[in-house]
């Protein structure tokens, strides 16, 4: 399987080079140049598989001969070693009750894994996939990851102490909850291979500084730079994974009841790896994408046109994303034909003050308590229930779980939300932290002190 900068069908890599160079030489993302749609009978039959080998399966397609099945199983079954319940309000999971019990409204919680965010599916099996790679190559990389919360804790905690690779994680200055600042600065407590540094900026300075050192090709070759946001082909694949093993297990006991699952999204990341997901072959009929007030793909899907624009903060911080990185990959899945984009994707955006609402009043009527991202996926998937008035199951993608924003989830629900034994776990070690200004000279100098 070959990839294809989106600018350029003639610039390719393999998957080994795509994930270690992160983009294309041009600038472009990589998009994997075919994906293999498997026919009813054979998803038939991967429903029937465990998650893990189901994932083994669909990573076959994507990666190149450095891989063989057994590699992509022992990847699969050793990253995905955690649960992922579709759940209702009223605790039904699909497996353990018949569809006329739960109804037909679920969440999908993603948060189960190490971290608490379904940015564990993506970064364990990308850790796994690169030092499979380099331990083949004996080759040095450096990781540079920009987060707004989650993904710098999911990226450092698979890649710790992965021989040959060291990790940077730029966060904004006091744009994360507690919580996560608290797990993205005591991962390998300061002895490690991982490093924190708190970026004088907001997310977008973050992820415009990671952006300037890949451009500086001093700096990038220097370092052998390599990025795990989700411009890096090898963090969206495996974000199809759980759309198509879930999607099936869906259908296996609904049948031909349409299925729509609604993800709230910052990057878009999670999207492109359901659209994959989809052209896979999996039965979803649509997505649908709720936004905080960072709403361009919103707006993009009521007018047709893209309007890109700095982030404001936001009570769902890992949403707070003003130019979404993966957009161009969408645009690319569809010809950059709008209306078929349309025809797959409807949105709606939401205030803090809904969110808060919304989070109020669903634990207070059925005691479920979610956290701000994965209310804004809730209230857009009502809404678009309103809109269409057909009957469907409805999946919610639930992304995070509420105690990773302890601080906003107890104000305002005005209960304890207790830390999960990993968090607490963090909660106890002292922080090691670099505080740096945005500018891509302080950035150069700390990697240099860090290294040496
Ligand atoms: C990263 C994240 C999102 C947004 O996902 P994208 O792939 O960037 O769209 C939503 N919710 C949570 C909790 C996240 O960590």
């Amino acid at each position: 399987m070959f990839y294809n900068s989106h600018k350029n069908p003639l610039i390719s890599a393999t998957f080994s080079k795509a994930l270690l160079a992160s983009l294309a030489p041009d600038g472009g993302l990589w998009m994997p140049a075919s994906i293999k749609e498997y026919s009813p009978s054979e998803c038939a039959e991967l429903s029937a598989r465990s998650f893990a080998d189901c994932a083994a399966e669909l990573a076959s397609n994507f990666v190149d001969n450095k891989f063989t099945k057994a590699d992509l199983q022992n990847i699969c079954r050793d990253a995905y070693d955690f649960p992922m319940p579709l759940k209702t309000v009223d605790g039904y999971e699909l497996d353990s009750a018949t569809p006329e019990l739960a109804g037909n409204a679920f969440f999908l919680e993603l948060f189960h894994g190490p971290t608490l965010a379904f940015k564990d599916f993506a970064a364990r099996f990308m850790g796994r996939a690169a030092s499979h790679i380099m331990q083949k190559k004996g080759d040095r990389r450096v990781i540079l990851v920009a987060t707004s919360g989650d993904t710098g804790g999911a990226i450092g905690d698979a890649f710790l102490n992965q021989d040959g690779i060291d990790v940077f994680i730029l966060f904004p200055n006091g744009g994360v909850s507690k919580v996560q600042e608290q797990q993205l600065t005591t991962i390998g407590g300061g002895k490690a291979n991982v490093h924190a540094i708190a970026v004088d900026g907001t997310f977008d300075d973050c992820q415009q500084l990671v952006k300037d050192a890949f451009a500086d090709k001093k700096m990038s070759k220097e370092f052998k730079l390599m990025s795990a946001n989700s411009i890096n082909v090898g963090r969206v694949i495996p974000q199809s994974f759980y759309y198509f093993w879930t999607s099936l297990q869906i259908k296996a006991a609904y049948g031909n009841l349409p299925i729509v699952y609604s993800i709230p999204s910052g990057n878009l990341g999670n999207l492109t790896g359901g659209l994959i997901a989809k052209a896979m072959g999996a039965p979803i009929d649509r997505f649908v994408i709720g936004n905080n007030s960072n709403n361009p793909f919103v707006e993009y899907l009521e007018s047709g046109e893209y309007i890109p624009r700095p982030s404001v903060p936001t009570l769902s911080n890992a949403m707070d994303i003003g130019r979404p990185n993966n957009f161009p990959r969408i645009l690319k899945l569809y010809k950059n034909k709008f209306e078929d984009v349309q025809k797959v994707c409807w949105g709606a955006s939401f205030s803090d003050a809904d969110t808060e609402r919304h989070m109020r009043r669903v634990h207070t009527e059925t005691g479920y308590v979610m956290c701000p991202h994965t209310a804004v996926g809730h209230m857009a998937m009502n809404a678009f229930a309103q809109d269409v008035d057909i009957d469907f199951v409805q999946v919610t993608v639930a992304t995070a779980h509420p105690a990773k924003f302890q601080d906003s989830v107890e104000r305002i629900l005005r209960t304890d939300v207790p830390l999960p034994p990993a968090l607490q776990k963090a909660a106890n070690m002292e922080k090691v932290v670099e505080i740096a200004a945005p500018e891509l000279d302080v950035l150069r100098n700390l990697i240099e002190i860090k290294l040496s």
